[in-house]
């Protein structure tokens, strides 16, 4: 089993209450191998829900406890941030998965880069703390720009 971020599937999971859907992957998530999840809710967060960046750093700086997760109106989300990162992994181990097919830029599953924390569409490098926490525990995380081309 792979498990792939919900939003890219259609699920109506990301801040603003809509989906990612992507075509191409939805034709992969036909396959039956894909379990769809979302940190973010995973994490106790609200859907739709405020924006929210890491600030000046990576997942693994969030992880580290070396920065936070702030959303747009100032309120640190960074311990639901871990904590759906923290379950996400749990769901990986129960099922076996090995791979993670994940939302690319998203402060949970951006893989490579992120958004910097400034709110403006900077990006810097960078993995978000699911793909992070994924990562740590040996699990390959592919960035969804890659396959969607
Ligand atoms: Fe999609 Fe991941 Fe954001 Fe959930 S946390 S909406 S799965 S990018």
């Amino acid at each position: 089993m792979k498990l792939i971020s919900a939003c890219l599937c259609g699920i109506n999971c990301a801040w603003n209450g809509k989906s990612k859907i992507s075509p191409k992957i939805l034709e992969l998530v036909k396959s039956g191998e894909f379990i769809p999840v979302c940190p973010e809710q995973l994490g106790g967060l609200s859907t739709p829900r405020i924006p929210q960046e890491i600030q000046g750093g990576s997942g693994e700086d969030v992880l580290a406890g070396k920065c936070k997760v702030i959303n747009k109106e100032g309120k640190d989300v960074t311990a639901q941030f871990v904590r759906g990162a923290e379950e996400t992994l749990k769901i990986a181990k129960l099922t076996g998965a090995k791979k993670f097919i994940a939302k690319s830029k998203s402060p949970s599953c951006g893989c490579g880069f992120t958004y910097d924390g400034t709110f403006s569409g900077t990006l810097i490098e960078g993995d978000g703390v699911t793909t992070a926490l994924l990562k740590r525990n040996g699990i390959k995380v592919i960035s969804s720009e890659n396959i969607e081309g």
